[in-house]
């Protein structure tokens, strides 16, 4: 590792920002040159590669993986390899995007799956002997108990929603019987026991809670090969009551790493759920630490990405493969992606649900994938958003705002531009005669069209930007007052406006254009007389603090129980039906590979903010979600 990074950061060579490679400073000056050139031509064809969507670019210790092992002092022989490079018919690079299917995924899954695929397909593509990408996604289903078959098909809808296709799905559940048989081996290499000791004794063992006390081993590490095997097979009989009995390795309770303090291989499992592809079969399950090491080597995986809390565990994977397959995949690590303001743990977003903080799972305030899909991030945001963020191993807390000025860069300039009123009133312009405005989605990409627009006598503005009484710093409506309505020729001045006498609200406004006067410091947004009404949702922080988790009183005392302001009445202009008609906006990878959803249903409402249309649409109802508000940190309205 220390040679990666003094190569990383060696003088002589630069970093070719686009393929992550070191190169020296000439080849690097050819290359920027060549894509110039190409760009150049690219932009005379009307080809846009501005702000291409990059892979992640494998870095540091990940850049200089090298190659797996077939390991010569392999204990127990098996030739696994042949068959593992048979299979695959190629010696390429192979990762895998391992989910346990306990949940929904979140912003920082979809780091491991960039980073799996976009580590593969960078290798690939420099493999000469086939262009052939595999990575692949292998469910880590080890506990009946908590998983659901509702997670496995949300986890493949949202790694396909990400715009990943992998060369296959491989489930840890596929070989239950071969890594039963492998513990078995383990028993009689003499290298794993069963034992009965609870969480405190085992505990104890390791060292006690502060791991300050000597470590020892039980009594049971001692029972010989047959009491062992004739335990291990009444644990899978059914012999013993759920949790009463583990298979532990026979490590080095002496080594310095807590992985190699005789870890569990095999549980019981506390509710014996039936499983969901196995059913009852199996009354045992291999634990992560068991599993995970022999898929990889099973399927030939050529490097096992993790991240970097599973460090440790490098030492106990590679002595478990030693002793059971000759193929030893190598496991590198990356640093979790964390963000500021919220949190993404499922068993803490479980409790908000339960707690009905939030409407569930994919609540757009969440950061779980589901939650970013609904909200209406576009996938090619929310990847270039990590593309940005690069691959260190550093584990970082990203700021959410960061996160959020991503997608608004992304948004401006790939989705069209509408009129939206939160809060209509109406304005009666006096000398107005209708007309058609021509309008164009976007006033810097013309590929985008434009629609049409009638202008009525009488159309809405926002209540807010209205004001009875005028005053020096104000520059939108009031009596007497000329402001600038989008789209429109002529500025409007108010002349007069009625109340309701109950409430003393604005029930409608008079107004004349002034063709005469200056132009208009500001310009609002409006919308003409019969145009389709929707529910806004406007959402802001789920928290108030950035650490929820180390809020005092927990996150539950920083939920912000304003999070959420709902717009019941608001209008939006008739181009919308196109907008709808023509989605998915952007037309990105993801999205053409699966639906175009409601959620790929998006525009900039003007002064307003970036909107998606919502899951509890119908073809009679529009609901819209807030994507990102138009600039950083706007209150509540988002208005200016
Ligand atoms: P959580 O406990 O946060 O719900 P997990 O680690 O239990 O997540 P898994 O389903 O086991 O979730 O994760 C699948 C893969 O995604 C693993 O390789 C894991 O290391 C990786 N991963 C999980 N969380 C993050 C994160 N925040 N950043 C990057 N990778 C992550
Ligand atoms: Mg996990």
């Amino acid at each position: 590792m220390a040679d990666d990074i003094a190569q990383q950061f060696s003088t002589k060579m630069q970093l070719d920002k686009e393929t992550g490679e070191m190169v020296s400073k000439n080849e690097l000056k050819k290359r920027t040159q060549k894509r110039t050139k190409k760009a150049a031509a690219a932009a005379r064809n009307g080809v846009s590669v501005s702000n291409p969507v990059q892979e992640p670019i494998p870095r540091g210790q990940l850049a200089t993986a090298g190659e797996p092992v077939v390991d010569p002092d392999a204990i127990f022989k098996q030739d696994f390899l042949a068959q593992v490079y048979k299979e695959r018919e190629s010696k390429n690079v192979v990762t895998r995007f391992p989910p346990e299917p306990n949940g929904y995924l979140h912003l920082g899954h979809a780091k491991a799956i960039t980073i799996n695929f976009g580590f593969a397909r960078y290798h690939g593509g420099k493999t000469v002997d086939s262009s052939v990408v595999i990575p692949l996604a292998r469910f880590d289903d080890t506990n009946p108990d908590a998983e659901k078959e509702e997670y496995f098909i949300a986890i493949q809808e949202t790694i396909r929603w990400l715009g990943f296709a992998p060369s296959k799905i491989t489930y840890t559940s596929d070989n239950f019987q071969r890594l039963f048989d492998l513990a078995e081996e383990l028993v009689k290499q003499k290298n794993a026991y069963v034992c009965h000791c609870n969480k405190a004794e085992t505990e104890l063992q390791r060292g006690g809670e502060k791991g300050a006390s000597p470590r020892y081993r039980c009594a049971h590490a001692n029972q010989d090969v047959e009491t062992n095997l004739e335990k291990f097979r009444g644990m899978r009989d059914g012999k013993c009551a759920p949790q009463s009995a583990w298979l532990r390795l026979k490590q080095d309770i002496e080594d310095p790493n807590p992985q190699m303090w005789d870890i569990a291989a095999y549980q019981i499992p506390k509710d014996q759920k039936p499983h969901f592809r196995t059913g009852t079969k199996w009354r045992v399950y291999p634990t992560y630490d068991f599993a995970h090491c022999l898929c990889d080597s099973f399927e030939g995986i050529t490097h096992s990405l993790c991240t970097t809390e599973f460090r440790m565990s490098r030492e106990s994977y590679k002595w478990l493969n030693h002793r059971l397959v000759n193929f030893q995949p190598m496991q590198r690590e990356y640093g979790r992606l964390n963000l500021t303001g919220t949190i993404l743990s499922k068993r803490d977003i479980q409790s908000l649900i339960e707690k009905k903080i939030v409407r569930g799972w994919d609540d757009p305030r969440l950061f779980t994938l589901k939650a970013i899909q609904r909200r209406g991030i576009p996938p090619g945001a929310l990847l270039s958003f990590i593309y940005e963020l690069g691959v260190t191993t550093a584990e970082s807390f990203v700021d959410n705002r960061r996160f959020q000025q991503s997608v608004r860069q992304y948004l401006e300039r790939s989705v069209p531009r509408l009129m939206l009123v939160l809060d209509p009133i109406p304005v009666v312009i006096e000398d107005a005669e209708e007309q058609y405005l021509d309008i164009p989605f976007s006033p810097k990409d013309s590929k985008m069209g434009s629609h049409k627009i009638k202008l009525t006598k009488r159309i809405y503005i926002d209540r807010s930007d209205f004001r009875e009484v005028d005053s020096k710093d104000y520059f939108r409506l009031a009596p007497g007052k000329t402001v600038g309505l989008l789209q429109i020729p002529y500025p409007v001045k108010a002349v007069s406006f009625t109340k309701d006498e109950a409430s003393g609200a604005i029930m409608e406004i008079k107004a004349v254009y002034d063709k005469e006067g200056k132009k208009p410091k500001t310009y609002i947004q409006w919308v003409p007389e019969g145009c389709p009404t929707a529910e806004v949702r406007i959402h802001t922080a789920l928290f108030n603090s950035d650490q929820p988790k180390l809020a005092s009183g927990g996150f539950m005392d920083d939920v912000n129980p304003n999070s959420e302001t709902i717009w019941p009445n608001a209008m939006v202009e008739s181009g919308f039906y196109e907008v709808r008609r023509r989605a998915p906006w952007p037309k990105t990878e993801g999205e053409k590979l699966g639906e175009a959803s409601l959620a790929s249903v998006r525009f900039q409402a003007m002064r307003v903010a970036y909107f998606a249309l919502d899951t509890d649409s119908t073809d009679d109802r529009i609901v819209l979600n807030q994507i990102v508000p138009l600039k950083e940190d706007l209150g509540k309205s988002s208005k200016g």
